[in-house]
């Protein structure tokens, strides 16, 4: 199915990512059908969304948003795995595009300073050979221009998938696992934490935890999806 899939896009680049049909027009990456059955959120210009919520009590940051719902089987799904696994970078640039949008029209990002994307650990990323959250960043900087900070973030603990760990395992599992390698690059700045999915929220309250304890640093966090019903 992959590799019937990669030939098609091969020869036929112009071919939606999610569903396989032709894209016309301006589409890009995604044919409208798709982009028109995802599950927008709208949480961009709404402050105590369900994003929100999840980090409430648990990290101290500005404004919390993500664009769509993801759950088992939606096409969220599908756009998640084909931006982690199968190398769809110019659909993280789309949907990135997407985010910044969105974000620059809620006007509650204003203040953002610097993009900041989750980082892999370099192990992971040497494997992947690349990192969706920065492509996701790039995507952004497009609409909502910021510079990107590449590599101050950095995960010094490798991890192994977490999708068979329960909450608590999953938290214990984040501590630590991620540092800044200059803190004054940061120091008094307002970044805006990327990444492509929240489902509990552990990985973005670990990367956090490095960024808040440096001098004057205030944290909003934008993610592509957020796991939860719609
Ligand atoms: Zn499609």
């Amino acid at each position: 199915m992959t590799i019937l899939r990669n030939l098609r896009r091969l020869f036929f680049p112009h071919c939606c990512c999610c569903c396989g049909a032709p894209l016309v027009g301006s589409e890009h990456d995604v044919c409208t059908r798709c982009m028109e059955t995802l599950p927008l959120t709208h949480y961009a210009t709404l402050p105590d969304n369900l994003a929100a919520l999840r980090l409430r009590g648990r990290v101290d940051c500005e404004a919390v948003t993500a664009s769509v719902f993801f759950r088992e089987g939606n096409t969220t799904q599908t756009m998640l795995h084909n931006i982690k696994y199968r190398g769809e970078i110019g659909l993280a640039h789309t949907m990135g595009r997407f985010m910044g949008e969105e974000l620059a029209a809620s006007h509650r990002f204003d203040g953002v300073e610097l993009l900041v994307p989750v980082p892999l650990h370099r192990r992971k990323q040497r494997r992947r050979g690349y990192n969706q959250s920065l492509e996701l960043c790039r995507g952004i900087a497009e609409s909502f221009p910021r510079p990107i900070s590449v590599d101050n973030l950095v995960r010094t603990v490798y991890t192994e998938s977490q999708t068979h760990k329960s909450r608590i395992d999953r938290m214990a599992n984040m501590e630590g696992v991620f540092a800044v390698r200059q803190p004054e690059l940061f120091a008094g700045r307002h970044l805006l934490l990327v990444d492509d999915v929240m489902t509990t929220g552990a990985t973005v309250e670990a990367a956090c935890q490095p960024l808040l304890a440096i001098d004057g640093v205030r944290v909003s966090i934008a993610t592509l999806a957020v796991a939860g019903d719609y």
